[in-house]
């Protein structure tokens, strides 16, 4: 069974599905075996992280699933409209999780009775440090909109983005990349997500 808020995602979906939110499902207690929430946590402001919690909690029998980004910097995915001036994260995360604070993730809502069996980091990829100077000079920080697909500020709507400037906005990013390649020249390996299975008793 899937669930989500939006009619377009659920058509893609090739198991039965459902439409509602996290924060309220509709579904009895105890009404599935197992959960898995995947990439939706990060998401959920505080209005909406405890319900979630709490009704996934409520709808598990056994055992919950999840899986979101590992010990994200919420800044270097922010962006600035440059219409209303508001800053937001590109994927819209609010949060971001560590795999001690998922070990006790549940706490507060289920009292003891969610045992975290597991919370490692899974994906790894090779990745470079960031220079914390570049990134402030990045087009997007200092007032130039970002060119990729589905940027859209989430207060006032603005999405546009300057053709014209294109070019200029391209070799910009290409020689600050350069630039923190000299300063940050060796890769490590990172783990992009946290994955963490609970039991319920
Ligand atoms: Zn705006």
């Amino acid at each position: 069974m899937g669930l989500d808020s939006d009619f377009d995602a659920l058509h893609g979906l090739a198991c039965p599905a459902v439409r509602g939110t996290l924060a309220r499902l509709p579904f009895p207690d105890r009404a599935f075996d197992a959960t898995v929430c995947c990439e939706a946590l990060e998401h959920l402001d505080d209005a909406l992280f405890e319900p979630a919690l709490h009704e996934l909690f409520r709808v598990t029998k056994r055992y919950i699933l999840l899986t979101v980004p590992n010990d994200e910097n919420l800044t270097l995915s922010c962006r600035r409209c440059r219409r209303c001036g508001a800053q937001f994260h590109f994927h819209g995360h609010v949060r971001s999780f560590t795999a001690d604070a998922l070990r006790g993730l549940f706490q507060a809502v289920a009292r003891g009775r969610v045992l975290c069996r597991e919370a490692r980091g899974i994906v790894p990829v090779a990745v470079f440090r960031q220079s914390r100077w570049l990134y402030r000079l990045r087009p997007e920080q200092i007032g130039f909109w970002i060119a990729r697909k589905g940027a859209r500020c989430p207060h006032c709507g603005f999405a546009g983005f300057d053709r014209h400037w294109r070019p200029l906005f391209r070799v910009w990013s290409l020689a600050l990349k350069l630039a923190n390649g000299v300063l940050h020249p060796v890769p490590y390996w990172r783990s992009c997500w946290l994955l963490a299975l609970y039991e319920v008793g």
